[in-house]
């Protein structure tokens, strides 16, 4: 029998909004995703198999065919990059978008701006679109601190609703991109397991137009 395919799920937030998209599509894990230790997940369908992996994982483990398919956020395309990749839907879950952030009216004096962000190559793209000098520093979380305690000028972060931003005193300044939840293939798997992925896009492009993400 083939080896089943593989579909690469990001945890947390993406992976609560990805399941209803699933399962209209016809896809349902045998167990609770959510209260399981496991990793792997076997699902009603013996030839899809899926994973759940931190967002900022999935695009590698597609890219190198270790899972054919993946859900990932676009902020994650934009920040590790699509190489060896196709990106042939929106999912249109998990909306927001990347901005930069920093107190309102504070002046962009220093000869380089002090930028935090856990999307340093983007953010370093866009400031240097700008023909501003960045010096980036690389945070894991809690990106609305650095200001605060003095350690950056300005933020790129997610924004959604924009609360938290307001809760510590900082305004959105600049738009770089609209984010939602992607579809990825491994090119390779593409070619070599076409019919396979073609029809599991078709299901997800059918649950997406249905609106069952709403
Ligand atoms: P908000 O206060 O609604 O602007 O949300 C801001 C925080 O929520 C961000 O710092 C993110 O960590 C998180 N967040 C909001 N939307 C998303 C999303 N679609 N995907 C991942 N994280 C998000």
């Amino acid at each position: 029998m083939t080896q089943p395919l593989v579909m690469a799920l990001t945890k947390g937030r993406i992976l609560k909004e990805t399941l209803p998209l699933l399962a209209a599509a016809g896809i349902e894990p045998l167990e609770d995703v959510h209260s399981s230790r496991k990793l792997i997940f076997e699902t009603n369908r013996p030839d899809l198999r899926l994973v759940i992996l931190r967002g900022s994982d999935v695009p590698t483990y597609v890219r190198h065919g270790a899972a054919d398919v993946g859900v990932v956020g676009k902020d994650m395309l934009l920040e590790f990059g699509s190489e060896g990749l196709y990106e042939p839907l929106d999912l249109g879950i998990s909306r927001c978008r990347l901005m930069t952030a920093g107190f309102p009216d504070a002046p962009r004096s220093r000869p380089r701006l002090r930028v935090a962000s856990k999307f340093v190559n983007l953010a370093r793209r866009h400031y240097a679109n700008k023909g501003i000098q960045a010096e980036l520093i690389k945070l894991y979380g809690a990106m609305e601190l650095a200001p605060l305690m003095n350690l950056a000028d300005e933020i790129v972060d997610i924004v959604d609703t924009g609360n938290t931003l307001r809760a510590n005193g900082m305004v959105p300044l600049e738009h770089i991109a609209d984010v939602s939840s992607r579809l990825v293939v491994n090119k390779a798997a593409m070619r070599t397991r076409h019919s396979s992925i073609d029809a599991l896009v078709k299901a997800l492009r059918g649950a997406v137009e249905q609106g069952v993400a709403a």
